[in-house]
């Protein structure tokens, strides 16, 4: 995580926060520049992303479902459900 802020005497405050490593899919930051031309403060948040993995394409049924449960749901093909192919991570509100 990198943090930036600039508090010159002449001239506008700035401030910003990079992600420099993780996955930026499940990280969200953001900077509150404040005012004044001293001891300005700044702010600066990083929170989780809410997400759930495990989110996966029945290739019988042609739907996503969810695989984070050790029975495979009901699928309208019969049976269970069937993962194949990739593993989608899915923002979790
Ligand atoms: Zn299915």
């Amino acid at each position: 995580m990198k943090f930036y802020w600039d508090n010159p005497w002449i001239g506008g405050n700035s401030s910003d926060t990079t992600l420099e490593s993780g996955d930026p899919t499940h990280f969200l930051t953001w900077s509150v520049t404040g005012a004044g031309d001293q001891k300005a403060e700044m702010q600066f948040v990083v929170c989780q992303r809410p997400f759930q993995d495990a989110w996966r394409f029945c290739h019988k049924c042609f739907s996503m479902f969810f695989d984070g449960y050790p029975t495979k749901g009901v699928c309208p093909q019969g049976g269970g459900h069937e993962a194949q192919g990739y593993n989608f991570v899915l923002d979790h509100h």
